[in-house]
């Protein structure tokens, strides 16, 4: 069993903790110190400087029982969106939330404190269990940079969980790819009283594609949006200059290929529709498409060690989980693309990325007796192994 109240009393410290994307470091050393008291070897590593942040990943190498077993990989984010300073969350039951002020954080303090707790039950129980690397990155919250810049040299581990989704029933998978994207569109200035024939407007070329765009749910394993719009001086001025961010995300590689040449086609047939001449210079609308790849699709096979091991031992609970496809990237993403063969196991964490974010801690400790048993089950089929 796990102590709930430990973990309970963890996640509420944590939280408190600001740690927005780049400003990890309170949080970084305080899990560091923890770690370090449990007898891991810790270390940050450089990506913290090369994303801009006063904090590297830190990644802490716990020897375990078992040191000819393969080691295996815990890890939760230590980031969190903003509002995001100044915490105080207030505990009602089961639930802890925030005063309404900021989020809770429990994306994905929740995972970092169901990582501690359940190295802290392996030790206290004395229960036998592989060499773990626990590993807490930055800067999840924007763009999965920590993920993407973890020094793989000071990890040992080529599978394993990470803990950052709701429902501690279920395990993530599957994740789609996504596009970025930023579409500059140019038109022509002109007064709006004055001359508005000799104008191009960069705002009706936008309103234009976006009207023809299809958005949202294109279908079940693909989305797509357009979140900022950005462009205008004045109201009589027909405006040059237009800037739209986006996104299209998709389980299917060719999916998500196809919404991203659609979206562009929607925003050239509307530039193509202006064109004037003045004094002999004709002008034509033009975008201009900046398309980057934010993740790659991760796709966690059934048979995959770690997925049978989650399944074995939430059978060994009486626990059914089920394996599902989610729709958002997270670091899990990144580890698979970068040779962690790794699946999300959920922590309790609801309406994330609000102001209303709560937890519901019945879930949060449903989740650590899990991964308890997870690392036990591990451990016995290491020794059985060897
Ligand atoms: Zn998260």
């Amino acid at each position: 069993m796990i102590n709930q109240e430990r973990i309970k009393n963890l996640l509420l410290e944590l939280v408190q903790i600001d740690s927005v994307s780049r400003e990890e470091r309170d949080v970084a050393e305080r899990i560091k110190k923890i770690c370090e008291e449990l007898g891991a070897e810790v270390e940050f590593d450089d990506a913290g400087s090369k994303v801009g942040g006063n904090t590297g990943n830190v990644i802490a190498r716990f020897p375990g029982t078992l040191p000819q077993a393969e080691a295996i990989m815990m890890s939760a984010h230590m980031d969190t969106v903003v509002p995001g300073r100044g915490v105080r969350p207030i505990v009602e039951g089961d639930r802890i939330r925030t005063d309404g002020s900021t989020v809770l954080g429990g994306d994905d303090k929740s995972g970092c404190a169901v990582v501690i707790e359940t190295i802290r039950c392996l030790q206290e129980q004395s229960i036998p269990h592989a060499p773990i690397d626990a590993v807490f990155s930055i800067c999840e919250e924007v763009g999965l940079l920590g993920a993407k810049y973890l020094d793989m040299s000071k990890v040992r581990a080529r599978y394993g969980l990470v803990f950052d989704s709701d429902d501690p029933g279920f395990l993530f998978t599957k994740g789609p790819s996504a596009n970025h994207f930023e579409f500059k569109i140019y038109g022509l200035e002109s007064h709006a009283g004055v001359a508005p024939e000799q104008g191009i407007s960069a705002i009706k070329i936008a309103a234009e594609a976006i009207a023809a765009m299809k958005l949202g749910r294109i279908d079940d394993e693909t989305t797509a949006n357009i979140g900022v719009i950005r462009g205008g001086e004045a109201t009589n001025i027909i405006t040059n200059f237009v800037t739209l961010l986006g996104e299209a995300r998709s389980l299917d590689e060719d999916k998500l290929n196809a919404q991203t040449e659609h979206m562009i086609k929607c925003l050239e047939d509307a530039a193509a529709r202006y064109e004037v001449t003045v004094d002999g210079v004709t002008t034509r609308g033009r975008v201009e498409p900046n398309v980057s790849r934010e993740y790659y699709a991760m796709d966690v096979p059934e048979d995959s060690r770690v997925v049978r091991l989650v399944k074995q031992a939430g059978a060994r609970m009486g626990l059914k989980v089920e394996t599902m496809a989610s729709g958002g990237g997270c670091d899990a993403n990144i580890f698979n693309k970068r040779g962690i063969e790794c699946a999300n196991l959920g922590t309790g964490m609801r309406a994330i990325h609000t102001v209303k974010e709560w937890l519901d801690v019945k879930d949060m400790y449903a989740s650590a007796e899990m991964t308890l048993e997870i690392m036990r089950l591990n451990g016995e089929t290491a020794t059985n192994k060897g």
